[in-house]
């Protein structure tokens, strides 16, 4: 009987090494048009939120994650502080606990910005991190790690705060992702500098729009599968696509619904 028990242990062994760890990852990437928000659920089940959407993606992310009996965000990012990003994390601090709150080192002039800060006022169980330049800060949950990188400068140019988009780098056993906010081609050229882009999932920088770091930065990526925020109103730069769907990226557009990405670990796949 033990020589089978062991003969068991030994197979889960050699299966979890060849096959992957034990628990899926899972990232929801939402179709919120152009604006950002994306639920990492890692195998430990902690929940990170990059960015909330807008306004009135705050309202339906609300909905959806009540449904789905999320009651703890463990982390919220927000990359940047415009309304696509920001709009709807005050509606998320209101609804649901949430443990700390990253954002960059600035402000912003706008009501979205507003809210959320009122919003974080009467959160006084949130912990807020600001990330000034050159900031990294690591998270580990479980098998699973997230590193965020801020920008390194502290000026790009007036109405320019796109590059102060906070990076963040997940890891879970071999496979990687990328969430990039809105960086445009100034700090594209800063994560191609701090090296490690390469993903097998990316969340594509600034919409799609194309810049002119796009070549040099996408093909450094070389994602397997990509996301991409836009809209029919506002779809990705052609560019863009082409260049992901040339290199053999299976590019995936907000237009075309939510997405699921899962990894076991080994490898991602479609969930
Ligand atoms: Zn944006």
């Amino acid at each position: 009987m033990k020589k089978w028990l062991s003969f068991f242990f030994l197979l889960v062994l050699v299966c979890t090494s060849a096959f992957g760890l034990a628990q899926d990852l899972r990232v929801d990437f939402y179709n919120m048009g152009k604006a950002d928000a994306m639920l990492i659920t890692t195998p430990d089940g902690s929940h990170i939120l990059i960015d909330a959407g807008t306004n009135k993606g705050g309202k339906m992310l609300t909905e959806r994650f009540k449904k789905e009996g999320i009651q703890t965000i463990d982390l919220m990012l927000i990359t940047h502080f415009d309304k696509d990003h920001v709009g709807g994390a005050d509606k998320i601090l209101e609804e649901f606990s949430v443990s700390q709150v990253i954002i960059p080192d600035y402000f912003k002039e706008s009501k979205q910005y507003d809210q959320f800060i009122k919003a974080l006022d009467n959160s006084p169980q949130t912990t807020v991190t600001k990330m000034p330049a050159k900031k990294t800060l690591s998270f580990a949950y479980g098998d699973a790690s997230l590193l965020l990188s801020a920008a390194q400068e502290t000026f790009y140019g007036v109405d320019e705060e796109n590059d102060f988009s906070i990076a963040a780098r997940l890891t879970y056993g071999d496979t990687r992702f990328l969430f990039t906010g809105d960086a445009e081609a100034p700090r594209q050229r800063e994560l191609l500098a701090e090296g490690d882009v390469a993903c097998n999932v990316l969340k594509v920088p600034y919409h799609g729009n194309v810049v002119d770091a796009s070549e040099a930065f996408l093909s450094a990526c070389h994602p397997e599968i990509a996301f991409i925020p836009d809209s029919d109103e506002e779809p990705a730069h052609p560019f863009v696509v082409e260049l992901l769907e040339n290199m053999g990226t299976d590019v995936h557009s907000a237009q075309d619904g939510d997405l699921v990405v899962l990894s076991d670990g080994k490898s991602v796949r479609i969930g």
